[in-house]
This record gives structure tokens, sequence and C-alpha cells, in this order.
């Protein structure tokens, strides 16, 4: 395979090729400036939100959160990611994730900051005019100006364009009548600007508002009683006859839905650090819990079963962050080839990040797994404590469960993972097909497994993963050829290869990123946090793909595939048990996440 010390990977290629572990971008490469942002901002947060977070589970914290909002912006915090003209100070994109990760991380308050950074302020900073953002942006960074996103409605949630929202043009053609419900809109309860996703006239395809609450005509539902986030505002909105003025149509008619992806596409990438902040922050919990708790004369962090836990959400947790910033790294260079190249920034912008949309996609779903297996396994920790509404993994237990279901089911995530990869490959801008077909004659020369060079973890790793690589191209290749068009109908098989895939580009980053600390203080540990990475991810890759294959191919064919893929799955005989104490022992001994 080839490798990329030179050249920038581009979307999906990760697949295709093997990275250069200095081509990486990871947490230890935070600079001055990154680590100081994230400083401030936890003291704040910490000062604001954590110690009184009890109130974020309540009504109590939707009735701070505007307030919060505006020290924020006397802060200069939420000019994150606007440029200087409009009153912000436009980190890079890596810079955003580091902040996100503290932020959003912040309880339900963490929703506030979300929207009013990013959901609530991307499709103006994407799509608007020069008047637009010169009239909201400096508002909207100062938190004078309160945005929400509003695209879901009753009958429209995954399949959002079907929306029924409707924009009428006025007599005199000078404004939109607008009309119609949305639903589940985060921040709506204290919302001065709404972004609204409705149709013009009859046409097809969405448009995007910019709504002021003073226009008049908007009523908002009562809050949602929700299981989690209750400090987040969440109502219903309903839109009865407002006059948006014909200026304030965002980007193009029709380009509603561009711009509901596009901003979607940055949300989900930063919602893959965020639950990485609320994941570190669950195995706080756990892990002084476990010191503390003594049952049958010892701490229970001394049991096997604990320590069994505590190595594998500190797994889990490295792969997390490795691919989240990877990933943000692979878009800020991106971004910075294309204007060094003569793009306009802006373009650059949105193109980088359209770009690794597939990697966004699979860092939302990964993430808020993990998130979930971590929050999930410090609560099985506490025990009986646990279950109390008493303890704080409590609320975090239901406030995390909601990251799966928004900024795209990771259903459709999935299969948005593969749908894009394919949709590439059509274009002609990832050469999956002939990579594909190369790995299908190995298979069919019988010599589709390569053997590490040495037993060194570099080899061994990087051997696993390209074994992985070609697991997940055989098994993509074997359903495409047997099942052509009914491809899209068998979202089984579909989810599958979605799970392959991410569970390949995690294992890659943690490891590409303990290659890259090779020699530091803390390698040994880091080799045996990977190897519990790839170890956990060659196991899913065998079973996905296996069951991938029960669902499609028969008789002979079928057997060869089961066998080639597992035995492309077998990434060596690691003493799991002996690594996850290791690592469990790091945690303890550090009382917390080990790394960093
Ligand atoms: C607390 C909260 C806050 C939210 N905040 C906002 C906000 O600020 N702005 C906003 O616009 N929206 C917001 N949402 C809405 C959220 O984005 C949607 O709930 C989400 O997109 C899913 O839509 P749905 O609830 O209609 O589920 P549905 O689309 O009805 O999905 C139901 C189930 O069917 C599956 N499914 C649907 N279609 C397919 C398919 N084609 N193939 C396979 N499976 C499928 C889904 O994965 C899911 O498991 C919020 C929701 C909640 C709960």
């Amino acid at each position: 395979m080839e490798t990329t010390s030179t050249s920038i990977l581009k979307g999906g290629e990760f697949l295709l090729r093997e990275a250069d572990p200095e081509s990486v971008f990871c947490p230890e490469d935070f600079n001055e400036e990154q680590i100081m942002l994230r400083k401030s901002v936890r003291d704040f947060l910490n000062k604001e939100v954590e110690s009184r977070h009890e109130l974020f589970d309540g009504p109590k914290g939707r009735e701070l959160a505007p307030g919060l909002l505006e020290q924020m912006g006397e802060m200069g915090f939420l000019g994150i990611g606007v440029p200087e003209e409009y009153g912000g100070f436009e980190a890079d994109f890596v810079t955003q994730l580091a902040f996100g990760e503290i932020a959003y991380a912040s309880w339900a308050f963490g929703l506030s900051i979300g929207v009013q950074t990013s959901l609530g302020v991307a499709p103006l900073l994407l799509y608007g005019n020069a008047e637009q953002k010169a009239k909201y942006l400096p508002g909207i960074v100062s938190a004078e100006i309160k945005s929400c996103y509003c695209l879901t409605e009753p009958g429209a949630g995954s399949d959002a364009n079907s929306g029924k929202t409707q924009a009428v043009y006025s007599d005199d053609r000078s404004h939109f009548i607008l009309n119609g419900q949305k639903m589940w809109i985060t921040s709506s309860g204290h919302a001065d600007l709404f972004f609204v996703f409705a149709k013009i006239e009859d046409d097809k395809n969405l448009s995007c508002f910019i709504v002021e609450k003073g226009y008049g005509g908007i009523r908002l539902g009562a809050e949602e009683k929700k299981m989690g986030i209750k400090g987040s505002s969440t109502r219903q909105v309903f839109f009865e006859n407002v006059p948006v003025p014909v200026e304030n149509l965002l980007g193009e008619r029709q380009q509603g839905f561009k711009i509901a992806l596009n901003v979607l596409n940055t949300g989900r990438i930063k919602m893959a650090t965020s639950v990485t902040g609320t994941a570190k922050r669950a195995l706080d919990y756990g892990l002084n819990y476990a010191l503390e708790r003594v049952q049958f004369g010892r701490p229970i962090a001394q049991f096997g079963a604990i320590q069994h836990k505590i190595g594998e959400m500190v797994a889990r947790i490295y792969a997390m962050e490795s691919l989240a910033y990877r990933t943000g790294g692979h878009i800020d260079r991106m971004h910075d080839e294309m204007v060094h190249e003569g793009m306009d920034p802006l373009d650059a912008k949105f193109k980088s990040i359209a770009e690794f949309a597939t990697e966004c996609a699979m860092a939302k779903v990964f993430n808020t797994e993990g998130e979930d297996f971590v929050v999930d396994e410090s609560l099985q920790m506490h025990g009986g404590m646990g279950y109390s509404a008493e303890t704080p993994i409590e609320t975090m237990y239901r406030n995390a469960r909601i990251d799966r279901i928004y900024e795209g089911t990771n259903e459709i995530n999935r299969m948005l993972t593969v749908d894009m990869l394919l949709r590439r490959a059509l274009k002609g801008k990832l050469d999956l097909m002939s990579r594909g077909m190369a790995v299908m004659q190995d298979f069919q020369a019988g010599k589709v497994v390569r053997k590490p060079a040495s037993d060194s973890f570099a080899d061994q790793c990087l051997t696993g993963i390209a074994n992985l690589k070609r697991a997940a191209l055989l098994v993509a290749m074997s359903a495409s050829q047997k099942l052509m068009q009914q491809l899209e109908e068998e979202q089984e098989v579909l989810m599958h290869v979605a799970d392959m895939l991410m569970q390949i580009y995690a294992a890659e980053s943690a490891v590409l990123r303990t290659l890259k600390q090779s020699g530091g203080e803390d390698y040994e540990l880091r080799q045996a946090i990977s190897r519990l990475v790839l170890y956990r991810a060659a196991e899913t890759c065998q079973d996905a793909g296996q069951e991938a294959l029960l669902g499609f191919a028969e008789g002979a064919e079928l057997e060869a595939l089961l066998d080639a893929v597992e035995q492309l799955t077998r990434v060596g005989h690691f003493n799991t048990k002996a690594l996850r104490r290791q690592v469990a022992e790091a945690a303890i001994t550090r009382k917390g996440y080990p790394i960093g």
C-alpha cells in the first residue's frame, strides 16, 4: 500500500492507503493557544456549571442558559468559528474541536453552547451574504442574539427534505409568508433568531430562511418532557403567517437541503469530540467510586472484573480521541492546501469539510456509541448507587442517550458512510474499484492475507490494519458484485460494512497516534491501549464481515469468503487480560484517563 508522507489523504482514502504517523493530528499536538483556550473555558464552566450541575438537570438550567451564554459572549468564547470582521476570532477546525470537547460536554448547558457556536451559526457562516453576516453575526458572537436551527418536523425527521413548512411570496413579492411547524428545536425557548428550512411555493427541495422572532407569528410549544438534557430548551415552533423579508433567504432557492447537510457534517465531527469529553468525565466518576467503594475487604478497583471495564473504557476513549482529532487535522490540512492553491477561503471551508463527510459520519457513530459504552460501564461500576438519581452518573446516562439520535441517527449515518464512499468512487474521486478488484484477485489466488515483517508493535499493528482493510474491501466488493442494484435495499449488509469501516478507521487512528509518540514516556502504555483497540476492531470486523457474507453469499464461495475474513481478522495473540490490567493500573494510579 502507498504511504502518504508527502501528499494529503483525501476523504475515504484511509481505506486504500496507509498513512504516515507524522501526517495525523493528535491531541498531543495542541499548541499553547489551544491549551490556554481549553483551560480558560474549563475554568469558566467549572465555576458556573460544574459546581452546580444538578441545576442543569431541570428547568433552572434553562433559565440560567441565556445569561451564561451572554457571559461567554463577553469573554469572547462564542466567536470561535466567526471571522474577526464580525467580532469573532475564527479558529481552525482542530481548535474548534478542542474547544467543543470541553464546552459541549458541559451537562445540558453544553447544548446551548453547541447551538450558539455551531448549528445556530454555521448556516450563516457558510452560506450568508455580506449583508446578512454583518447584520447578525456580531450579535450571535456576543449572544445578544440567540439562535436555533429548525429542520425537523413532526412528519419529517430523518427524511428531512419531506418537510411541509412552506414559504409563499407576498402579493408585492417583498416578503415570504411562512407557515408550518417544527419539532424538537434545541434552544428555541430562548432564541431570537431561527434558521428555518422550508419549501418555497411548490418547490421540490428545501430553502433556508433567517427568521427573527420580532417578525411576529412565531409561537412556541411547551417544553418537551425529556429523558435527559432537561436543562436544555427543546420545544415545537409554530410559524403562523410570519412575514420574512425576501433578503432573508439564505443561499439560493432550493439550496436548503445542501445547507442542512453541510451544517450537519460539521455538527457530527464536533459531536465526536464533545462526547469524548463526556466519556472522560464518566471514566473519572467510575474510577473514583471504584477506589472508594470497599467490598469483600478491598476497594472494588482491585478486582479483575472492574479492571477489565476500566481497561476497555480507556481504550475506547483513546480511539475516540484519536479518530476525531485526526479527522479535524485532515480537514484543516485540506483547507490550507485549497487556500494555498488559490481557492476562496470560504469555499475551502466547506469543501474541506464535505471532503471528509464519510469520516465525520463514522466519527459521530463510533464516538456516540463509545460514549454510551463508557457511561454505561461507569454506571455499572457504581452498582446500586449508579441507579440513584443522587449520583451524577445517572444524569450522564440519561443525557448521553440522545447523542445516537440527533445530528442524523446512527443508522442513517452508517448508511451514509457506505453511500458516500460509493458515490466518491463513482465520481472518480476514490480508486475504490481497482483496489477492491486487486483484493478480489488476491483472494481468488489464495494470497489475500499479509504477514507482518517482524513482531514489532508497528509491523504487527499496521499489517493487522492492512488485513482488516482487505477484509472490508473483500466483503464490500463481494456484496456489490452479488447484489448490484439491490445493494441499496440490503441495509443490513450496508450497516455491517459501515461497522467494519469505522472500526478500521478508529484502530488505525489510535495506532498512528501511538507511533507518532514513539519513544515518549507513555509509549508502552499507549501500545497496550492501541492493541486493545485493534483487538476489538478485529473482533467486530470478523463478526460484521461474516454476518454480511452470510446475508448474500452461498455454497463454496461463502465458505471461502468466511475463511478469508477469519484469517484477515486475526491480528496476533495478545494477552488482553494483562493489557487491560496494565491500562487499568495506570488509570487507577492517575485517578483518571491516563493519557495527556
Ligand atoms: C432532544 C432533541 C433535540 C433535537 N434538536 C434538534 C434541533 O435543534 N433542530 C432540529 O432540526 N432537530 C432537532 N432534533 C431532531 C432530531 O434531529 C431527530 O429526532 C432525528 O433526526 C431523527 O428524526 P425522528 O425523530 O423523526 O426519527 P425518524 O426519522 O422517524 O426515525 C425513527 C427510527 O427509524 C430509523 N430510520 C429512519 N429512516 C430510516 C431509513 N431510511 N433506513 C433505516 N432506518 C431509518 C431511524 O434511524 C430511527 O431509529 C432534536 C431531537 C431531540 C430528541
